[in-house]
């Protein structure tokens, strides 16, 4: 597949002040746009960013077919530009849209596509640790029409957002009795957007409890921990790296994934399988060294330290030398180049695409 150019003679890059910006407000110079009609994807074109144009009708404003993924792309101690687990990603956004009932992304077009843009926009990609550029490829139904159908037109998009490093505060969560984020047969292991809208008025509650977030449990009974917000959800009890499977009700976050084999490859006992509250309640008062963290790729490893269970509060271990910033400082370096990556998890840009 062909994919056009088209670029930019305005760059917003040059008035863009990196020392002081929010995450997600402004975007980078350039996007890759495709359309899907005829049963088939076309017209793949790396242009500058600008508004999208929509019928009122279209069905993602409607019926809900959209889903989204979230990566990125660092600069490393060499200045070559990496892009941490592409083809992981590729590979769960093509299940998402399975689950939506929506045309998958070919590699050539979501793979190629992102090593050109993120190639073109590399500018944007300041070095140091934390510092990266956030790639939200997305997918919408596009079809004009009010009827409940499967669409059969699409857009498929990539934007990007410069990210800084940022201090990832610790969370004070609650763990959340009554809603519920995904059940079995469901759609939480998409990335779909009505999961988080789904998902806000719950958080905004825990929000104006004096919460930064809730801790999801399983739909039927709300005895097992799920996920934390929109993180996956991970323990250290004893030295036991602990975390619920993956699956229906647990999106496979490509953190957890990534966290779980350096775990593992470090010789640290392992075990996915369900944790339930009695488990954590009694970790907690038996004085197990407990430690908690949420697990995404916007902030990798996001200590907990608070977590309130039925009004009780309990305090996860967060000092400096607790286990999990060893996993993260691992992340970082294979992330960097500063180590092996054994895993083969960095897309390299090729020095010969580079200008
Ligand atoms: C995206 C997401 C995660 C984290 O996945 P990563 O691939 O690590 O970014 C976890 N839970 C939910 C519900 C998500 O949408």
């Amino acid at each position: 597949m062909e994919i056009k150019r088209q670029l930019t003679s305005q760059c917003a890059i040059k008035q863009f002040n990196f020392n002081q910006f929010q995450f997600g407000v402004e975007a980078t110079d350039h996007m890759l746009v495709a359309r899907y009609s005829d049963g088939h994807w076309h017209s793949a074109t790396i242009q500058p960013y600008e508004q999208l144009v929509l019928s009122p009708l279209a069905m993602c404003l409607h019926y809900g077919q959209t889903v989204f993924e979230g990566l990125k792309a660092y600069r490393q101690e060499d200045d070559t530009i990496s892009i941490f687990r592409l083809a992981r990603h590729h590979e769960r956004i093509n299940q998402s849209l399975r689950r939506m009932a929506m045309p998958e992304i070919p590699e050539e077009l979501f793979e190629t596509g992102i090593r050109e843009l993120v190639d073109l926009e590399q500018e944007w990609i300041r070095g140091g640790e934390g510092n990266s550029l956030y790639i939200r490829p997305f997918v919408i139904a596009t079809e004009a029409r009010l009827g409940v159908s499967i669409s059969t037109d699409y857009l498929f998009m990539v934007v990007c957002t410069p990210m800084a490093a940022y201090y990832a505060k610790p969370l004070k969560v609650k763990v959340e009795r009554h809603y519920t984020r995904a059940v079995p047969g469901g759609v939480g292991a998409a990335k779909n957007g009505g999961n988080y809208g789904a998902a806000y008025y719950p958080a905004h509650l825990a929000q104006q409890a004096g919460f930064d977030q809730v801790i999801w449990t399983d739909a039927r009974d709300h005895q097992f921990v799920e996920e934390s917000g929109t993180m996956n959800l991970m323990f250290i009890i004893d030295g036991v790296l602990l975390t619920p499977p993956a699956g229906e009700t647990v999106l496979a976050g490509v953190t957890r994934d990534s966290l779980l084999s350096i775990a593992r490859d470090m010789g640290w006992p392992v075990e996915e399988r369900p944790i339930s509250l009695k488990e954590l309640e009694e970790a907690f008062s038996t004085g197990k060294k407990v430690e908690a963290f949420g697990a995404g790729t916007a902030a990798v490893v996001a200590p907990l330290e608070l977590i309130q269970i039925d009004g009780q509060d309990f305090r996860p271990y967060i000092a400096e030398d607790a286990q999990m910033y060893q996993l993260k400082a691992r992340l970082s370096a294979i992330r960097a180049g500063k180590e092996k990556d054994p895993y083969a998890w960095n897309t390299v840009l090729e020095k010969a695409l580079t200008k």
